[in-house]
């Protein structure tokens, strides 16, 4: 099963391949799309990450805002920062980094990165179809772009 190919299943309501765990909805700002896609655009062929700041209410997540994480390391194969060093703060609900490789996919590294409740992947050539969202559990989520 290609995950690409789910792109429109979207609209489609009782959809059994559709797991009701991932129901979560999540917004974000046209600024923030726009904000990934440069800054990816812009370190390219080094990975970039990013912190995703919003608010949570009720399983909704709503992203309004990156902020560019202390001691990024940009390297040629892996994009990290020390996660523990990061405060415990409820706005930062998750991280976005680019794929420069084109892998849609997280990576096990990625996973085992895990911090908030969203990740955010864009893989190259960073176009706004190449952003996809993961939960914890490495499954693709859906999210909604809204004009702010
Ligand atoms: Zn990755």
């Amino acid at each position: 099963m290609g995950f690409g190919l789910n792109f429109f299943k979207k609209d489609k309501d009782g959809d059994n391949g559709k797991n009701h765990q991932n129901k979560k909805l999540i917004t974000i700002t046209n600024n923030v799309i726009n904000g990934i896609i440069s800054y990816s655009k812009m370190h390219h062929p080094y990975e970039a990450i990013l912190i995703l700041e919003g608010k949570r209410k009720k399983g909704e997540i709503y992203i309004n805002n990156l902020v560019i994480p202390p001691f990024s390391v940009h390297g040629p194969f892996y994009s990290g920062f020390p996660i523990n060093e990061l405060p415990f703060d409820l706005k930062y609900v998750g991280t976005a980094h680019s794929h420069p490789s084109g892998s849609s996919l997280p990576s096990i590294e990625d996973l085992n990165h895990f911090y908030g409740l969203i990740s955010i992947i864009i893989c190259h050539p960073y176009d706004e179809v190449d952003i996809h969202a993961y939960n914890s559990q490495g499954k693709e989520i859906e999210y909604c772009k809204k004009q702010s």
